[in-house]
């Protein structure tokens, strides 16, 4: 028992914690399949290094705040025929944020966007990067807050610091006239040191307008399509196709040019 007690005492100080909170069930099960000391030893290793890595999975992705929980398992490419899920799949693996490369995501309302750049921020998790997930307006207005209370250097550090920074929805709403100099000011910071992976409804020719000055645009386009995969999505949503299975037919009303879904009655 103070056998026990003293073996106890030296898997806690040596923070093997899976091993100590298992150890009897992992020693019986080590035994019925006969394992040999040095089995046991890689045995008793593998559960410890899996249990901690589900832990940083787990801590990486709270401190990611991702929106929601998006895999690319979940992910239907026969769906999307405009993205090539071999092109996605070598992203997965994350070889772009290791060179310090950026992504983009262009495409209209529904297509999957926001899903491919949660379920990639997963992947390069997964993969030992840190990341961080902010949609435009709220990095922006982050950003314009900081500045007006002379903190701006501090929160440009917090967004300058993961490996990868998702950027979603850039485009949807247009910058205030200073947020356009302070993203720029993001942007060449983490410029060849981390990745960004940025998600727009608006094509990159429109950019000026969303940031509202062509030259600041400018800079920043071409510090982030320096090194960029940019990845054009088409099609229609998701969504209305999800309500078109489940019934509902999308109509075009006869004096505008905008459609809209109706129900059939
Ligand atoms: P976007 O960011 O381009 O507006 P989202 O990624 O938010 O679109 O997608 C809208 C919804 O449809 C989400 O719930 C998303 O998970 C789902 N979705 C979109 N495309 C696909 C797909 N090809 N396979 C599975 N789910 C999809
Ligand atoms: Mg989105």
């Amino acid at each position: 028992m103070i056998e026990h007690e003293r073996l106890l005492a030296m898997l806690t100080r040596l923070k093997l914690t899976a091993v100590r909170d298992q150890l009897d069930s992992l020693l019986d099960e080590a035994a019925r399949r006969e394992l040999t000391l040095r089995e046991t030893l890689a045995f008793l290793c593998e559960r410890e290094i899996a249990h901690k890595d589900q832990r940083r999975i787990q801590m990486a992705t709270s401190i990611a705040h991702f929106p929601r929980v998006a895999t690319l398992e979940g992910f239907d490419f026969s769906a999307q025929p405009s993205v090539d899920a071999r092109q996605v799949r070598e992203l997965a693996a994350c070889r772009w944020i290791a060179h310090g490369e950026n992504v983009l995501f262009l495409g209209p309302p529904g297509v999957g966007k926001t899903h491919l750049a949660i379920a990639l921020g997963r992947e390069a998790i997964v993969a030992g990067y840190s990341v961080l997930f902010a949609t435009a307006p709220a990095l922006v207005a982050s950003l314009a807050r900081a500045h007006l209370e002379g903190r701006l250097e501090e929160r440009l550090i917090h967004f300058a610091k993961p490996r990868l920074l998702i950027v979603d929805e850039l485009g949807s709403l247009p910058f205030e006239p200073n947020a356009a100099h302070l993203f720029f000011q993001l942007v060449s910071r983490r410029y060849e040191r981390g990745s960004f992976l940025i998600t727009s409804n608006r094509t990159v020719s429109e950019w000026g307008v969303v940031f509202g000055d062509v030259v600041v645009a400018t800079a920043i386009l071409d510090r982030l399509l320096h090194h960029s995969h940019v990845i054009t999505i088409r099609g229609e949503s998701y969504r209305l196709k999800d309500k078109r299975r489940a019934g509902m037919q999308l109509h075009q009303h006869p004096n505008s040019p905008t459609s809209t879904v109706h129900q059939p009655t």
